[in-house]
């Protein structure tokens, strides 16, 4: 039995997993992926200490820093779908019949994309319908695009596609962008981005491929399509908490409610940190940070009980 599991690859766990080994605990990070979402940006301007990094540079060079310590166990590719309580702590199991046990378990899943749950984005998915836009946008070249998200992964995406695409519309279903002014002074730089406020997607248009998307104005409530051969969908993300749904507290939004001090969930055994917690801000350095102090307290826990 560890002393710690560790769910997830993103900059929490792998945090977490640093210090877990620094502290000599027996420990595994269980991760279905070991990089983090930002892995898919192409300049991280905010990760404390380096001025620009690609997202994919951030990802290998925690994994190289991870795996520089050798007194934990890291299983890359598998992914937890349940914890449950044993005898002196919880198990965590996978698809592949996979059991790992442990006094604690810290949960840093994060989050995955946001569908819209509108008509004909399931059947276009991979057809024009995109979840990844640094993955995609050199598809899109000479055509025109609609992005559906006014934070800040909307505004990467529109940045993303700036180079290709002909004419990009940004759809924002309120009156106001939430995504960082700074990047959003770069997207409004480009005159090929038209910014749509107060605008619903209500379905994604097409016979093989994508050709349009049905909008409502929802000031004037008129509705009409627009002619579009892709739509990046970039509306967040909803929290990986499933298999701990049931055993912990957690919030409206899906996200485990954790003591702020000390990244404890409600269930004595089992903390939480980064964008899968009800923690305010979800960010890269936050999730790093919150992913140290929960283990830190894990590491309390198991050695003086408290
Ligand atoms: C496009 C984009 C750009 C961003 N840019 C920035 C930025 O510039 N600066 C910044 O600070 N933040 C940025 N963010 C936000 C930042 O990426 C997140 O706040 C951060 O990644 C959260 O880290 P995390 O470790 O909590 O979770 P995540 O990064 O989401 O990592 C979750 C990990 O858990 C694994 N996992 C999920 N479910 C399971 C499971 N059931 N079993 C096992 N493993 C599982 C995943 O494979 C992954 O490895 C960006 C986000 C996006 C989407």
């Amino acid at each position: 039995m560890y002393d710690i599991v560790i769910l997830g690859g993103g900059p929490a766990a792998v945090s977490a997993g640093i210090y877990a080994a620094r502290k000599k605990m027996s420990s595994a990070i269980i991760a279905d992926n070991l990089a983090g979402q930002s892995i898919v940006s192409d300049d991280i301007n905010n990760w404390i200490g380096i001025k620009s990094i690609s997202g994919f540079a951030l990802a290998k060079s925690m994994e190289d820093h991870l795996r520089a310590y050798d007194g934990i166990d890291i299983f890359d590719g598998e992914l937890v779908t349940k914890v449950e309580r044993i005898e002196g702590g919880f198990v965590a199991l996978t698809p592949s019949e996979k059991r790992f046990e442990a006094k604690t378990v810290l949960v840093a899943t994060g989050g995955s994309h946001r569908k819209l749950g509108i008509p004909g984005e399931e059947k276009f998915e991979g057809k024009g319908v995109v979840f990844c836009s640094t993955c995609d946008a050199p598809l899109f070249k000479g055509k025109d695009v609609a992005v559906i998200g006014g934070g800040n992964a909307g505004l990467e995406a529109v940045l993303d596609l700036v180079p290709y695409a002909s004419k990009i519309y940004l759809l924002v279903r309120s009156e106001k962008i939430r995504g960082d002014l700074a990047t959003l002074d770069k997207v409004k730089a480009s005159e090929k981005v038209e910014i749509l406020y107060n605008t619903v997607a209500n379905e994604v248009l097409g016979d093989v491929m994508v050709s349009g998307l049905k909008v409502t104005d929802s000031i004037s409530g008129i509705e009409r399509e627009m002619p579009v051969s892709g739509v990046f969908v970039e509306i967040g993300t909803v929290p990986n908490s499933d298999m701990v749904k049931g055993l912990v507290e957690l919030d409206e939004k899906g996200e485990i409610k954790i003591d702020c001090r000390t990244g404890r969930s409600s269930l004595v055994g089992i903390w939480a940190a980064g964008d899968v917690s009800d923690a305010l801000y979800k960010q890269n350095n936050l999730a790093a940070g919150d992913g140290i102090k929960a283990t830190l307290n894990a590491y309390d826990y198991i050695r003086n009980g408290i």
